[in-house]
């Protein structure tokens, strides 16, 4: 009998351990699904705006401490409107995707690449005095240059226009911007397809 009873407590018991080891996994699953969601832009995979400013924020505290270069760049592909005119949205999706892959692939392990807004990216370069980041991201244009985006319709070529800055020390993360945006601007009134450093 008090076999029995202990028998049927241990069934209980294992039961429950058994199933909130799944309950919690599938939790823990889910938890980590949101916060990817929230860190990262869903088309591209690369982490959103709010991320690439919040870890441009960190690094920007960093330069205060340590003394270290940071440079920043703002990428924004040139006519993109063009091409979405010319093959379609879901093109200029499939252009968007590549452009991102190819970011990806080509900056440094320390580098982080950010979706910034619709077809604009940030790129944070720690450790990394201006004239280095002028000549990476240079390096990137040229990369487009060569291999044009292969979408499912056609091969688009498409160029972009940046702005890179280097960070000076007691400047906060809108006047970095502001400045990389002024020179992406620059960029972009001497005909674009360039980088523009100041
Ligand atoms: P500029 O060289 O001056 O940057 O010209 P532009 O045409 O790239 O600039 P504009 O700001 O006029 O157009 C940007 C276009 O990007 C408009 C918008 O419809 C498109 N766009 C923004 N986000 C997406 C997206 O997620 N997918 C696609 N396919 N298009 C997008
Ligand atoms: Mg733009
Ligand atoms: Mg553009």
């Amino acid at each position: 009998m008090a076999l029995g009873g202990f028998t049927v407590i241990s069934l209980i018991v294992f039961s429950i351990l058994y199933i909130s080891h799944y309950f919690i996994k599938d939790l823990q699953t889910a938890q980590d699904t949101l916060t990817e969601m929230a860190l990262t832009d869903a088309m591209t995979g690369l982490y959103n705006r709010l991320t690439g400013i919040g870890m441009l924020k960190k690094e920007i505290s960093r330069v205060s401490r340590n003394g270290n270069p940071l440079s920043l760049a703002i990428i924004d592909i040139d006519l993109f409107k063009k091409i979405n005119d010319t093959y379609g949205h879901s093109v200029g999706d499939e252009v968007l995707i590549t452009f991102a892959r190819m970011l990806q692939n080509n900056i440094r392990k320390c580098d982080t690449a950010c979706r910034y807004g619709g077809e604009e990216f940030l790129i944070i370069m720690p450790d990394t005095a201006l004239k280095n980041a002028f000549m990476s991201v240079t390096r990137l244009l040229d990369m487009i240059h060569d291999a044009p985006a292969k979408t499912e319709k056609e091969d688009v070529t498409f160029t972009f226009s940046a702005g890179v800055a280097e960070v000076v020390v007691g400047e906060e993360v809108d006047d970095i911007i502001n400045r990389a945006d002024m020179l992406l601007y620059k960029a972009k009134s001497q005909g674009r397809n360039q980088v523009c450093m100041a």
